[in-house]
């Protein structure tokens, strides 16, 4: 089998596994609790905590920890009643809440980063929150996040001086970042980040909001007051143990992994055949995302899937519901080449072999196909 759905989901590690399975049996105890091992329970969430924290550059009471990335990404967007703004190729969990809250789209340009001028027109003085994921989940896309803080800075200065006290934050879902990307939030001036385990060898249903001093949220949930009263609950413990060896074994292996997937997408862009690259630029080595005109890309998951190799059409989500992909149509893709295009993304599960013959076995499955296309058009002369 060969595994290029990385985006989807990645296995839990071994490492991140054997971490975690004490606090499933032994070490098992409710962090509230007072008696003495609940205690070292609750000492150890709250390391694991600071983990992940000290991992974006936050501390740990900055974070709130959710059971997955759809969780912190509403939870965020409890910020504001008042107007938002939001990347039209957002993950659904962002895009649906803010559409929900009357949220206005902001514009992508056609190789995927955010139309700068566009997202300045829509800035008014009821802006109050700005959503762009740090990196897309479809393309791999790494927004220039830093420039739009840049933007909002020049904003708040304007609206100060006109003595308007209106909050302006930015949030920023960095589900798919954590593996190749080194994060720090004061320097991607961010007042809102997601983060989510399941993408970065970790548990699934297990994610994390920061939040910032100037940013005010409202809890989703009430009851015991867990996570400074913003999402209450018994701590998941295992999980947020297992996020922060997850996040430390990223972190360790950042710049060979970085060199490795640039490495294997190159091979992977030599090797096939008769495509066009769709993400040519501003994107993770880990995500390659290719069209086949005019072949039909859900046949050809199909088609690889009975050779052994697996890979994506778009967002799981999306493919699961047969809708299309809104992200590959935002960067203007015919309505042909969204239904021709695949996405690859590299991960730990990989090896270089199976790079190639992945390479190899797309080729002949696309080659194959064509063929059978050719034979059926010819039927119906
Ligand atoms: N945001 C992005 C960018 C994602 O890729 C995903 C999952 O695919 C999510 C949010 C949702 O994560 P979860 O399903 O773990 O809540």
């Amino acid at each position: 089998m060969i595994y290029l759905d990385h985006a989807a989901a990645t296995p839990v590690s071994d490492k991140v596994f054997k971490a975690m399975k004490p606090y499933f049996t032994t070490d098992f105890y409710n962090p509230s609790a007072a008696y003495l091992p609940a205690k070292k329970v609750s000492a150890d969430y709250e390391a694991a905590k600071a983990t992940i924290a000290h991992a974006i550059g936050a501390k740990a009471s900055d974070l709130v920890i959710t059971a997955g990335a759809t969780e912190a990404n509403n939870l965020a967007f409890t910020a504001t009643k008042a107007r938002i703004l939001y990347l039209e190729t957002e993950h659904d969990s962002v895009r649906r809440v803010a559409e929900a809250r009357g949220g206005k789209p902001i514009r992508v340009l056609p190789n995927g980063l955010v139309d700068l001028k566009d997202l300045r027109e829509r800035i008014t003085d009821e802006t109050e929150l700005i959503s762009i994921a740090l990196v897309n989940n479809e393309l791999g896309t790494i927004q220039p996040l830093s420039e739009v803080s840049r933007i909002i800075r020049e904003v708040k200065l304007d609206r100060m001086k006109r003595g308007i006290r209106k909050q302006l934050l930015l949030h920023s879902d960095a589900s798919q970042a954590l593996t190749l990307l080194d994060i720090n939030v004061a320097r991607l001036g961010v007042d809102l980040l997601t983060l989510n385990a399941a993408k970065v060898y970790g548990p699934k249903g297990v994610g994390a909001l920061y939040v910032s001093h100037d940013a005010r949220l409202h809890p989703l949930t009430v009851g015991g007051g867990q996570e400074n009263g913003l999402r209450s609950g018994t701590e998941n413990v295992p999980g947020v143990i297992g996020f922060a060896k997850a996040v430390e074994l990223a972190k360790d292996h950042l710049n060979g992994n970085r060199k490795k997937y640039a490495a294997w997408r190159k091979i992977l862009l030599s090797e096939l055949k008769d495509y066009e690259l769709i993400n040519k630029k501003h994107a993770l080595d880990s995500f390659v995302v290719i069209c086949y005109d005019g072949i039909d890309a859900e046949r050809l998951v199909f088609l690889l899937e009975e050779c052994g190799v697996y890979v994506a059409t778009g967002a799981a989500c999306a493919a699961s519901k047969g809708v299309r992909s809104h992200v590959l149509a935002a960067i203007g893709l015919s309505e042909s080449q969204i239904a021709g295009s695949l996405r690859l993304t590299l991960g730990e599960t990989n090896t270089m072999e199976q790079v190639r013959e992945a390479a190899e076995m797309i080729n002949d499955v696309v080659k194959k196909e064509k063929k059978f296309r050719a034979k059926r058009s010819m039927a119906f002369i």
